[in-house]
This record gives C-alpha cells, structure tokens and sequence, in this order.
C-alpha cells in the first residue's frame, strides 16, 4: 500500500433537502489499499460512495482527486439493465465511456477474463436471468471495464448467500493484486475488518472511528463506534 492519495476528501459535508447525511469527512483513499467504509443503515455510505465517485457534489468541504484518476462505482443494487444480456450490459457501459470498435472488443475480453468460468459461458443470458452473487460480479465488472484507477463498490454482500459473498470478495480483493485501489462500503464491520487494509466506521454521518483492522486497539474502538458513535 503507497502512501499517496489518490482522492482525498478534507471536511466534506452532505445533506438532503434538511436531512444530514454526512458531516466533516476527513478520508484518503490510498493508492493500492483496500479502503472499507462500514456503517449500519442509513449511516451515509451511498451518499459518500457517490462524492468518491465524482458523481455527486458535496456540499460542503472539499474533494481533491488528480484529474488523471479514473474512478468507476458498482452502486448499490447493481443498477443493471435487467432485460439486456451479459455482454449487452458490459457494452453499454463501455459506450458510455466512449470505448468502441475494436478498442471494445479488447475491453470485453478482458474483462470478461475477471468473471467467473461459468458465467463466460453465459454472454447471452438476460441480466434477469443470473443469480444475485452472478449479477453482482456483472455489475463489477461493468465497473472495470473502464479500467479504473479506484474500483468504489457499494454493499456487494447485500441479498447474497454467504458463500457467495465469500466468492464475490475474493474476486474484489483479487483485484488489487493488479494494482487497483478498491474502495468497499460495507454493512458487515466484521467483513470490512477481515479483507480491508483501512476501515473507516461511519456512525450516522461521520467518521466515528478509522485504522487498521491488525491494530488491536483499534478493533474494541471501531465496534463501539459502529454501533454508538464510540
Ligand atoms: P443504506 O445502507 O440504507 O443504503 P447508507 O449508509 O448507504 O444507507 P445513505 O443512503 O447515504 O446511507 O443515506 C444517508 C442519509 O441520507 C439517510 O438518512 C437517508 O435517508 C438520507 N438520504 C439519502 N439519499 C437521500 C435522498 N435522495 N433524499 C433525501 N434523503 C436522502
């Protein structure tokens, strides 16, 4: 894990209409590091997921991100085109993106290499169709297929099967052995503390608690703050 941040977010504040979601935010995220947010319902991790994404403005405070960083967000609830096929959804992002033509024949291949073998056989298959542990791999991999600089994947546990759950995170954290900086935001603290290099505990809108899961210390103090604040 580097030391250099690839976005930073310095006092950064967000509300909805008079609904508070997120207050005086001080998180980096890392080149290389998997960063996990955890935080019960309602604790302000889409809302933050969509700040590190670019996509929404905060309203206060800054966000700070070189502009050469590319950063792709796998939302909550996959957001998939339900009718449209495997290949259609990777495609539909990759336009979007403005990658055609051979240059999108490239991305879908190599995407495609970080599914799992059953699901490369499944191209075809409206996104409907898949199980929910499939489904959310797709909308990973429609995240990738950018090729982000930071991967921003929000609750990808949520509706799964436990082992399913394990098999989705591996293939996440397997990414990082390429070199990508993944941002997870998670429900789970436990799960956040097992596969997240940092964790950060959002408690109703801000940042309660943040260190290393192998600090000893610093696990009995991010249970009290997920749960109480601290
Ligand atoms: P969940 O896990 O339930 O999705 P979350 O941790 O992702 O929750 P957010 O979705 O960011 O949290 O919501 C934070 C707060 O902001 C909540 O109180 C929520 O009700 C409120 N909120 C979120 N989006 C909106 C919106 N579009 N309009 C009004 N309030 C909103």
């Amino acid at each position: 894990v580097g030391e250099r941040s690839l976005i930073r977010l310095r006092g950064t504040g967000h509300s909805y209409g008079g609904v508070v979601a997120l207050r005086d935010i001080d998180l980096d995220v890392r080149e290389g590091s998997v960063l996990g947010v955890a935080g019960a319902n309602g604790a302000g991790k889409s809302t933050l997921a969509g700040i590190l994404h670019g996509s929404l403005r905060p309203a206060h405070g800054v966000r700070e991100s070189s502009g050469a960083v590319r950063t792709s967000l796998a939302p909550e609830g996959r957001g998939l085109f339900r009718t449209l096929s495997l290949r259609e959804n990777l495609e539909v992002a990759a336009y979007a993106a403005g990658i055609t033509g051979a240059a999108l024949r490239e991305r879908l291949e190599e995407t495609v290499q970080w599914l799992p073998v059953r699901l490369r056989d499944r191209m075809s298959v409206p996104a409907a169709g898949l199980s929910g542990g499939e489904q959310q791999m797709l909308a990973v991999a429609r995240a990738l297929i950018v090729r982000p600089d930071v991967l921003i994947v929000d609750e990808p546990a949520l509706g799964l099967a436990p082992a399913l759950v394990d098999e989705v995170y591996d293939r996440l954290i397997g990414l990082t052995h390429d070199g990508l900086t993944v941002v997870l935001l998670e429900q789970s603290l436990s799960r956040a503390m097992a596969v997240c290099h940092e964790v950060a505990v959002l408690h109703e809108g801000v940042v309660a608690a943040q260190g290393r899961p192998g600090d000893r210390q610093f696990a009995a103090l991010a249970e009290s703050a997920y749960f109480s604040g601290g």
